[in-house]
């Protein structure tokens, strides 16, 4: 069974003195042993990953970062690479968010190179893929996706630090989520395309996250879908209360599993 994965993602919010705060009001909430069903990653600004990483070691708690530079080192003024974020303890990272790909000019090619980069200094990459409103409607998403998913996996030899979030870009921040069924459809096909690149074995060992308002009303029902291996969440993740309670339910549903 694929242990389901919770991430928040906390985007630009947050300074390094509501850390403590969060951090235990978070761990007040939670139930006895979760860390033996579910994981718990938050990635964080970059100001925010020492303290971070402080104040959950010797916990279950995985720090991620947003983002990395797909370059080991020199000229690329503002930006960090796989190595630094090594170097403060920072295991995973988010690659190819869709709101990089909107506002900064990602691409394909560039989060193939990104988790080439991840995965040569041993982080482990939270892949983000999704299609616009637009794409959608014109009844393109498998096309949009799937190329996605194969620029992720023309990085990769193996399967096993690799986690993939669908996220729809209509349903990120907006309120909207993308129904049960909807979602698991496309994990459905995403999975499809990584049998086919890999192994239908291996591609049952992919966790593949669904991300866009997932919230503690709505959680439930998508994590008990067949492909949906947990959530990549924004807006949530930035409240205790709230990512506590999408962490118990998410215990209590593999718990009876
Ligand atoms: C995200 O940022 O990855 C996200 C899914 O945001 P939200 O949960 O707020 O839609």
């Amino acid at each position: 069974m694929r242990k389901p994965i919770l991430a928040g993602n906390w985007k630009m919010n947050k300074t390094n003195s509501e850390l403590s705060d969060f951090f235990g009001a978070l761990n007040s909430q939670l139930v006895d042993k979760w860390s033996d069903y579910v994981e718990v990653v938050f990635a964080v600004p970059y100001t925010l990953l020492q303290g971070a990483v402080e104040l959950t070691k010797n916990t279950p708690v995985v720090i991620a970062a947003q983002n990395v530079n797909q370059h080991t080192d020199g000229a690329y003024t503002a930006e960090v690479s796989a190595a630094m974020l090594q170097d403060v303890g920072v295991s995973s990272t988010l690659v190819g968010h869709s709101e990089r790909r909107q506002y900064y000019g990602e691409t394909n090619a560039s989060v193939t190179e990104k988790v080439k980069a991840c995965l040569a200094s041993g982080i482990s990459p939270i892949a983000c893929v999704g299609e616009t409103q637009k794409e959608r409607e014109s009844g393109v998403t498998e096309d949009v996706v799937g190329k996605q998913v194969l620029a992720i996996l023309a990085a990769v030899s193996g399967l096993t630090k690799l986690v993939i979030a669908y996220e729809p870009v209509w349903a990120i921040g907006t309120g909207l989520t993308a129904s049960d069924e909807q979602a698991d459809q496309v994990h459905s096909f995403i999975r499809g395309v990584v049998a086919e690149k890999f192994s239908e074995q291996q591609a049952q060992s992919l966790r593949i996250l669904y991300g866009g308002s997932a919230k503690p009303t709505n959680i439930d029902g998508l994590l008990k879908q067949e492909n949906i291996d947990g959530g990549l969440v924004g807006g949530a993740s930035l409240k205790p209360d709230d990512f506590a309670s999408m962490i118990n339910q998410a215990v209590e549903l593999y718990r009876r599993s």
